[in-house]
Formats: structure tokens, C-alpha cells, sequence
């Protein structure tokens, strides 16, 4: 896409985002290209040797997420992985040593807790503190990376990433934002001053619940080229199958986010009318605690809500009672997914906790959905 294309609005640029010159007789998207080596006479060059290091698939996709990230900026480099934590992962073990310190949100995304344990295993100290308040802030000092997540994944706690972000470079740590929730139509961390965006690609981005993928966005130098070599070592890699779904789905992605948003907003607002829902989270709705920040920070709010139902057997009975939302993990997918989210035991949630994942269904057909499953799931 040409520079002017910065310019452009964001559904333009998303059904654009990545795609090669216009070339006579060839496909407007090229699909993927199954191949594990090219051919390579002579000496080791040019964009493609081996499967493991690049792919045309990979470099198409890389180029339409990094113009999503970082729209009209120079010097971005973005790199896809196999899944969400193999770019999480290439961040953390490839910017970290031991010795070093690293300050986490403590109500992260579920599996972080196994990352923190394989950190301190190799001598890297771990530092937590909540995302709410900015209070990662207060124990920066003396660390080298700062983590932050978010919208938080499942609490939909919002921190101040400008904020967080001015604190750490001054203390000379990094900055890494896992992007996840809010999508890079929700949220650009790289231009709030962000080192790392960092994401799951097998949510909202992808959107379909068929694909695992990840992403790391940076600016180019030293930082990037060691995530890019560690993505070698640990080859953990996206396959080209993989690589050109997410492509593909990205045309789409304005259309999902903005449909899916809203009507997130429209099931937070019925949901707020009714008794037996408690801690009802999303960040959209004006008098969220996450509201204000995210009102400065983000240009969509996800699609995720999240509340309370007084116990376990009611929160299941809900579940079971719905019947255009599945009882399903993972969030972003067009076809709307709820879960009991303490079921996994990580998350630091109350037993009747639902994280519920707003699809693209007409909104008055979901929304009735959920009022009568919770009108069937009463005592
Ligand atoms: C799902 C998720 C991940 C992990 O992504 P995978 O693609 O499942 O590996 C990381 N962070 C957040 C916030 C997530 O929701």
C-alpha cells in the first residue's frame, strides 16, 4: 500500500492492508506458499531459503498488520508467530537474561503465570502489580522490560500506556502491550510510545475461531532483530495455511470490530438493567472505571463484557441456556462465545464470573438470547 494510503479511512485501508502491487493476471491476495525450502543455487541469498526463516505468505500478512499498527510510520517491523504466547514468548526470552528484572500485570492473560515460573527459573526476577491505578508504575525501578496488558484479559482493567510507557523509558526498561483485546483498530501502543505491540492473532483479528496466530510489531534495530532470531531458534513459526486465513480475515476486520463493538456496548447497557448481574465490566460504557483512560487511549472499546452471576450453578445454568452464544474459551470470533471463566481455576474471579465474547448476531436477536437465559437460569 502507498504512503498515501496512511491517509485513507481505517475500512479502506483494512481491506487493503498488506496487498501486493496490482500485477496482470495474478491474484489480487497470492494464496499461500507451501514450501518448507526455495530454490537456492549458489550462494545463501535473497528473501526466501528455508521455511523456518521467511515466507511470501508470512512477509504479505506481516506488511498488512504492521500498516494496521503503525499506519504511515516508517522503520515498523512486524514479525507473526505460530500462537499468541510464541510471540509473548519471543519477546520475553529474547529481551531478558538473567539478572535482569521484568515487571508483569498481575491479573494478566491465564497462561502468563507458567511464563513468570519459566522466567524466574532461569534467574530473571518477576515483579507483579495490578493494571488498574497504573500501579505497574511503583515498582518499575531497576527493571528492564515493563509488560503491559491492556484492556486485561478477563478483568477489563484499562492503565495509562502513555503514562506507563514516559515512567519506563526514563528508568531506561522497555515497554511491550499485548494487544489482543482491543485489536490494532482499538488500540496502537507504538504510537502511544510503546516498544513492543504484541498480540494473539487467534481472537478478534482473526475473528473465525479457525486459526492460532500471533504477532510482534516494533521499530526496527536491535530489539526486533532479536525477536526475529529467537522466532529462528524456537521456530514457532505460522504455517502458510495459517498465515493466509488471517490475511484474508483482516479485509474484514473493520466490519467485524465496529459491528461486534457496538453491539458489546448494547448488551453491557441490558445487561446493566438487571438484578442478579454484579461487577458488570466494559470499558465502552461511560461509567466503567476503565472509561476515562480508555476514552484517551482507545478508538473501540473490544468486544468483550464481562459480569458476575451470585453463584456457580446459576452462572452454568445460564450458560446452558443460551442458544446463539457457545459455551466456548477464546473471544473476537463472529459467532458470539461465554464462559465461566474460574472453571480454568487461574484467573482471580469470583465462581459466577462470565467472560462473554460479543459476535457479529443482529443485536436484538442476542440480546433477547441473553435476557431469556438469564430469566431461565433464576433460582
Ligand atoms: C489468547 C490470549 C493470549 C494467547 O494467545 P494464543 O494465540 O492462544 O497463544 C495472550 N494474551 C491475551 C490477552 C489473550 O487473550
Amino acid at each position: 500500500m502507498s504512503d498515501r494510503a496512511a491517509d485513507k479511512g481505517e475500512g479502506t485501508r483494512a481491506v487493503r492492508a498488506g496487498l501486493p502491487e496490482a500485477a496482470k493476471n495474478e491474484p489480487t491476495l497470492p494464496g499461500p506458499a507451501f514450501a518448507a525450502h526455495f530454490h537456492l543455487p549458489g550462494e545463501v541469498d535473497g528473501p526466501y531459503t528455508y521455511g523456518r526463516d521467511t515466507n511470501p505468505t508470512w512477509n504479505l500478512l506481516e506488511s498488512a498488520i504492521g500498516e494496521l499498527e503503525a499506519p504511515g510510520q516508517d522503520g515498523v517491523e512486524t514479525l507473526v508467530f505460530a500462537s499468541g504466547m510464541a510471540a509473548i514468548s519471543a519477546v520475553l526470552f529474547s529481551q531478558l537474561r538473567a539478572g535482569d528484572t521484568v515487571v508483569l500485570p498481575d491479573d494478566c492473560y491465564q497462561a502468563m503465570p507458567l511464563v513468570q515460573a519459566q522466567l524466574e527459573a532461569y534467574g530473571i526476577e518477576v515483579r507483579t502489580a495490578p493494571t488498574a491505578g497504573d500501579a505497574q508504575l511503583d515498582v518499575l525501578v531497576g527493571a528492564q522490560l515493563l509488560w503491559i496488558e491492556t484492556p486485561s484479559n478477563p478483568g477489563l482493567d484499562v492503565c495509562d500506556i502513555r503514562r506507563l510507557v514516559e515512567a519506563a523509558h526514563a528508568r531506561g526498561a522497555l515497554v511491550a502491550v499485548d494487544n489482543t483485546l482491543a485489536t490494532p483498530l482499538g488500540q496502537r501502543p507504538l504510537e502511544l510510545g510503546a516498544d513492543f505491540s504484541v498480540a494473539s492473532g487467534t481472537k478478534q483479528l482473526t475473528g473465525h475461531g479457525d486459526v492460532l496466530l500471533g504477532y510482534v510489531a516494533g521499530r526496527e534495530g536491535g530489539a526486533m532483530d532479536a525477536v526475529r532470531r529467537w522466532r529462528k531458534i524456537v521456530g514457532a513459526i505460522a504455517g502458510p495455511m495459517e498465515a493466509w486465513l488471517a490475511h484474508r480475515s483482516i479485509a474484514t476486520l473493520h466490519m467485524r470490530v465496529d459491528r461486534q463493538n457496538a453491539t458489546a456496548l448494547v448488551l453491557a447497557e441490558a445487561l446493566r438493567e438487571r438484578p442478579e448481574v454484579t461487577g458488570l465490566r466494559y470499558p465502552g460504557l461511560a461509567d466503567d472505571p476503565s472509561h476515562k483512560i480508555a476514552s484517551q487511549q482507545m478508538r473501540r472499546y473490544g468486544c468483550v463484557v464481562s459480569f458476575t452471576l451470585p453463584t456457580r450453578a446459576r452462572a452454568d445454568r445460564f450458560l446452558d441456556a443460551l442458544r446463539l452464544v457457545d459455551d466456548a474459551t477464546s473471544f473476537g470470533g463472529v459467532r458470539s462465545t461465554a464462559e465461566r471463566r474460574r472453571r480454568w481455576g487461574g484467573d482471580d474471579v469470583p465462581e459466577g464470573f462470565i467472560r462473554f465474547s460479543v459476535g457479529a448476531e443482529d443485536p436484538e436477536d442476542l440480546v433477547a438470547d441473553v435476557m431469556r437465559a438469564l430469566d431461565e437460569a433464576r433460582d
